[in-house]
């Protein structure tokens, strides 16, 4: 017989479990190391702001991350981590390790910032902190706070529950110039990687699977020519501009005969010293960008029988220097899926009436139409391939990876303009970045925690790309050290006195 006292046990069972059924699919999953992590960033969202901020202030170009890379050096340090500096040749970039054994996961995050893009934050109107120095003119400042903020929130998940696992977090430089990364690749640095994250600046929190980006062909073509005096023996000389100039023209016709889906564009870099003297050296730097490796190695093939013409015209010689290479950026469904679940749970950030105002005063001095921020998060969706590029490309051909976008930008805001610049050291960038970390750090909880998660998101990889990588680096290829060190240099100075090193510390 049963008595009434085990009968009401057992409703009462019965009531809890379907109340944890429905907690559980309400709020998605915050199971407790998810929970940690969430608490963690939410106690720390102070640091995660100081580094961003402090990001904003260092502005510094592609190659000459060097203030950049050291505060990221250091906090990674006191968080804890095990840090190289240099890896792969290029001297600002960050390797930061935390945990034994597999699965190992990787994030990692670009921090350089735009030529000409100072913009004091938060002004609308143009304000440069320094008169035509560097300025973060979309936003890398900001993905390096989210990356440091999830990386300290999972080591202490791991740490509080007794997760297994690597984390590996990659401060990268010279995205600008889609540089880094594939030289990571290749050196082995993501050989037992088993899953990647990258996160960048956006102006919607979302993520999305399938090919994303272009293909992209960094190529420098040198022009080498004759000096003369340009007035009274012009005849003597031999112009490596007209070079530069006739390589340009040249390209323009070819546009006609290449696919519209392509999308290229240079500088001449040198064009020559003075008007008086026949330039002896002219530099001309082309990215050719295309939706296929395959289809931007043609263009960069034709590129170079232009350069070839332009040099046999103009009695020049030519070397040609390869700058970057990169391959499309692609996400993995699987993973984009465990980041959408994060999405979904951490929602957009609750903006104040301020944040609103300042997003639509923005929006008003970019010239685009003045809706404020977004307020809803996105679906997740297949990508869209764009004609932009990113170097996290060759990470995404070589292991499952997800990217997150989060909003610490405003809609409409043109990156690579000083518009884009004035939010992201602003109360509007704060949020998102702490929003950011959560998705990111709770994507990764969700890897560790879900080994299932890891095994048909290797086993879709596989199946997708199955051995195709192959990157277009040539192999004796070597970072470019001194890419952007006298533009760099004419500015630091000037700039040092604005610059913000508050003291972080991750509790
Ligand atoms: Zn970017």
């Amino acid at each position: 017989m049963i008595k009434k006292t085990n009968i009401l046990t057992v409703i009462l069972l019965v009531w809890f479990m379907i109340m944890q059924t429905t907690e559980a699919s309400d709020k998605v999953q915050i199971y407790p190391a998810k929970k940690t992590a969430f608490q963690c960033i939410d106690r720390n969202k102070d640091e995660i702001a100081k580094v961003g901020d402090a990001i904003f202030s260092f502005a510094e170009l592609g190659m000459q991350e060097i203030e950049t890379s050291s505060f990221c050096v250091q906090v990674l340090k006191d968080m804890g981590f095990k840090v190289e500096s240099g890896i792969s040749g290029f001297p600002t970039a960050v390797l930061a390790t935390y945990g034994s054994g597999r699965p190992v996961i990787a994030l990692h995050a670009e921090y350089d910032a735009l030529p000409a893009g100072s913009q004091t934050a938060g002004i609308t109107e143009r304000q440069p902190v320094v008169e035509g120095a560097p300025g973060h003119a979309e936003g890398h400042n900001t993905g390096a706070a989210v990356m440091l903020g999830a990386a300290f929130a999972i080591k202490e998940a791991m740490d509080k529950h007794n997760l297994q696992g690597t984390l590996k977090v990659f401060g990268v430089p010279a995205e600008e110039q889609v540089l880094a990364r594939p030289y990571f690749v290749c050196d082995g640095y993501f050989e037992n990687v088993d899953a990647a994250f990258h996160c960048h600046v956006s102006d919607r929190l979302s993520t999305s699977y399938g090919i994303r980006q272009y293909a992209l062909i960094s190529v420098e073509y040198s022009f080498f020519g004759k000096t003369a005096h340009a007035a009274s023996r012009p005849w003597q000389g031999f112009s490596a501009l007209d070079a530069a100039k006739l390589m340009d023209i040249g390209f323009d016709v070819l546009r006609e005969h290449l696919p519209p889906t392509h999308r290229s564009h240079s500088v001449i870099v040198d064009g020559g010293k003075q008007p008086n003297v026949v330039p002896e050296y002219a530099r001309i730097w082309w990215y050719f960008r295309e939706s296929t490796s395959e289809k931007a190695t043609i263009i960069w093939q034709r590129a170079r029988k232009i350069a070839e013409g332009a040099a046999l015209m103009t009695g020049c010689t030519f070397e040609e220097n390869v700058m970057a290479t990169v391959l499309p950026t692609r996400d993995n469904q699987i993973v984009a899926e465990t980041i959408q679940t994060n999405i979904e749970l951490i929602g957009m950030p609750e903006w104040l009436d301020a944040d609103q105002e300042l997003a639509r005063r923005i929006q008003k001095v970019a010239g685009v139409s003045e809706t404020g921020l977004r307020t809803e998060i996105v679906p997740l969706k297949k990508a869209t391939q764009g004609t932009s590029s990113n170097d996290s490309g060759d990470i995404t051909w070589t292991v499952p990876h997800g990217r997150i976008s989060f909003p610490s930008n405003i809609s409409g805001a043109a990156f690579h303009h000083w518009t884009a610049g004035i939010a992201p050291a602003t109360s509007i960038a704060h949020k998102d970045e702490v929003a950011g970390a959560k998705v990111m750090a709770g994507s990764v909880i969700d890897l560790l925690t879900q080994p299932e998660l890891l095994v048909k998101a290797k086993e879709l990889h596989k199946k997708e790309i199955g051995g195709q990588y192959k990157t277009l680096l040539p192999p004796d290829q070597k970072p470019p050290l001194e890419l952007n060190k006298i533009e760099m240099e004419k500015y630091r100075r000037l700039m040092e006195s604005h610059y913000y090193k508050p003291k972080v510390q991750f509790n």
